[in-house]
């Protein structure tokens, strides 16, 4: 979205220690903050990136939030792909404009936005009712606020258990953020078009060992794991050096793609042995 900040969307309003508070800028409001108040009145209507001042004196710049910004404040029911793991998902899933997706499980919606956001055509699966409401909330909002372009046709979320089959056919890709997605790896052989490709996110090392097996005496071939490591840097004056801190780990991508001449339902897996969780370290 360009052209000066409105009321009614989503800004960001930047500390100078860049804290960063998601606001939805409304006629007659006010943001409270300890260092005075400002006046959505003084942010309406201001260009994208404007600077303004609490009544104490305090200085906030008012920003139109990127997808990331988005992802990391909304409100959440499970935890969310991190946004540098949205990047290489794009990549590596090669998500393209109208590509047929297929994502499970759903949770908070980050990974849908991204995934619309690249243009492709959304289909959700998702177990629990509640997480399947809540993104299709989180995503209509973003839709709303033009921040990921597609028609909300382009988006639906279906209540179920994605280990019990796909009710999908010459789809594109297929993408599973959950505790076993090799229960899925013999539904994907099904619905996936030749050439698919398969990606999972996932965040312990023996889930992985787990696919990889099950993607080794499937249709799938060229199959890779890797994860990505992002370190920022601290850049002042002479001190230029990495942070100190870290997030160390979040998950670890696999993908791999379907073959044509690939024989079925083989390597579909079995259930799990039930101790496996989704629990991912904070933050994603
Ligand atoms: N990728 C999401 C987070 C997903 S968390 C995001 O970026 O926001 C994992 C989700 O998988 C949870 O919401 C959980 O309810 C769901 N889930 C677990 N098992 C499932 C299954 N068998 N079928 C469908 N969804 C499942």
């Amino acid at each position: 979205m360009r052209g000066s900040l409105r009321a009614g969307e989503r800004v960001l309003l930047v500390d100078n220690k860049r804290r960063r508070h998601l606001v939805t800028l409304a006629a007659g409001a006010k943001f409270h903050t300890h260092a005075g108040i400002v006046e959505h009145d003084q942010v309406i209507g201001q260009a994208d990136g404007a600077s303004v001042r609490t009544g104490a004196g305090a200085r906030y710049v008012a920003l139109r939030p990127t997808l990331a910004e988005v992802i990391l404040e909304m409100p959440r029911g499970a935890q969310v792909i991190y946004p540098k793991d949205l990047a290489a998902i794009g990549m590596l899933a090669d998500i393209y404009p109208g590509a047929r997706v297929l994502e499970a499980g759903v949770g908070s919606g980050a990974l849908s936005m991204a995934l619309l956001r690249a243009g492709a055509q959304v289909v959700g699966y998702e177990i629990r009712p509640d997480f399947a409401a809540r993104a299709e909330k989180n995503v209509a909002a973003l839709a709303g606020s033009g921040l990921i372009g597609s028609s909300p046709a382009a988006y639906r979320v279906e209540e179920r258990d994605a280990y019990e089959g796909i009710g999908e056919f010459d789809l594109d890709r297929v993408i599973l953020d959950l505790p076993e997605p090799w229960r899925v790896v013999g539904h994907a052989e099904v619905a996936l078009r030749p050439g698919g490709i398969l990606l999972a996110y996932l965040p312990s090392i023996t889930q992985v060992s787990q696919l990889r097996e099950a993607l080794s005496i499937s249709g799938f071939a060229m199959a890779e794991t890797l994860e990505v490591l992002q370190r920022t840097w601290h850049i002042e004056g002479r001190s230029v050096r990495p942070d100190h801190r870290m997030v160390a780990h979040t998950g670890f991508l696999t993908h791999a793609r379907l073959l044509a001449d690939h024989q079925g339902e083989q390597g579909c897996g079995s259930a799990g042995d039930g101790d496996r969780t989704n629990s991912h370290p904070e933050p994603r």
